[in-house]
């Protein structure tokens, strides 16, 4: 009689032989590593936390305890703010406004470069990010958005959605402009391992610096806990105050289908992103404030890039939008 037990496939499509199926802990364990290695999931556990899989989540909050014990210096909390700065400009300038919405173009060794800075943001990968961004632009505040607060409240908008066996995936159908990139697909499918790389860098500089300049009073644990763990999940709530605080306070400049807000605390915050409302209203903008007033430092770093050749195209705000304002 034949099996009814689904068979497991690949990312890349490819039916995996039994031979190579191993137990559910051991495959949840090595997905921490590979994100293209399948586990079979229960229809009714798809949208549930899977905790195992969020483990290094969750310790990576729990790392941020370590600087009772590692102490501070300026130098470390220098590097902390330096790659919040770096790393939420890459996030906002390449994973949304290039990746997801392509409102630029650019070489492929500065879209790789910026791909690698913001695989360091241990946000996932460019696909992943870019694919369940587009699916949120199409269903806002439904009930297929996966980070409605409206639908699914604050926690699971913010810190929730992506925990769950179904919004894990990569759905590539989404993306393929991008996944034609092999190197992309590998940054998307090894996520941890430029978080590891970056980690490991930074540990290390910190032992040298302690050695070679102790006048600066740091260390590798300092470097590693400021540098990495507290930087990294700063930089993680910044960016998610987008999907669960600007779908709910600030205000509403367009009639969007949507309740997405704009909101100036959020943008200074997200170098820009806070200007939601005016984003769902037109997506296709290299800019989301609108307005000279409407701080968006992403633009201008992304006017900087332009200057110097190394992006071209920047979209602008065309002149029909703003006379869909409401005031
Ligand atoms: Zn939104
Ligand atoms: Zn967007």
């Amino acid at each position: 009689m034949a099996s009814s037990r689904p068979i497991p496939i690949s990312l890349s499509g490819e039916i995996e032989p039994p031979a190579v199926r191993s137990s559910w802990l051991v495959r949840t364990v090595r997905r921490w590593f590979d994100t293209g290695v399948t586990v079979e999931v229960d229809e009714s556990r798809e949208d549930r936390i899977d905790w195992l899989r969020a483990a290094p989540f969750v310790a990576m909050h729990l790392a941020c305890l370590g600087v009772i014990w590692v102490g501070v210096s300026p130098i470390a909390l220098i590097v902390a703010g330096s790659l919040y700065i770096v790393r939420m400009f890459a996030l906002t300038a390449f994973y949304h406004r290039y990746f997801s919405h392509r409102t630029f173009q650019t070489s492929r060794a500065v879209q790789f470069a910026f791909a690698l800075i913001g695989a360091s943001c241990v946000q996932r990968g460019p696909l992943w990010w870019a694919a369940h961004h587009r699916h949120h632009h199409r269903v806002t505040d439904t009930t297929a958005d996966p980070h409605s607060p409206h639908v699914h409240g604050f926690l699971w908008s913010h810190i929730g959605w992506f925990l769950t066996p179904r919004n894990f995936r990569t759905d590539l159908s989404r993306v393929p402009d991008l996944a034609k990139y092999p190197e992309l697909r590998w940054l998307d499918r090894y996520d941890i391992a430029i978080p590891v790389v970056l980690a490991v860098v930074l540990y290390a500089l910190g032992v040298l610096l302690h050695h070679v300049a102790p006048s600066l009073g740091t260390s590798g644990g300092q470097m590693l806990t400021w540098g990495f763990f507290v930087s990294t999940i700063v930089l993680f709530h910044a960016t998610v105050t987008i999907n669960s605080l600007a779908h709910r306070f600030g205000k509403r400049r367009f009639d969007t289908k949507d309740d997405s807000r704009n909101n100036v605390w959020l943008a200074l915050l997200t170098f820009g992103e806070g200007w939601h409302n005016n984003h769902h209203f037109f997506p296709g903008s290299s800019r989301q404030g609108f307005h000279w007033w409407e701080v968006d430092l992403t633009w201008y770093g992304l006017k900087l890039m332009s200057a110097l050749g190394l992006v071209r195209g920047l979209k602008p705000v065309p002149a029909w939008v703003l006379t869909r304002a409401r005031s």
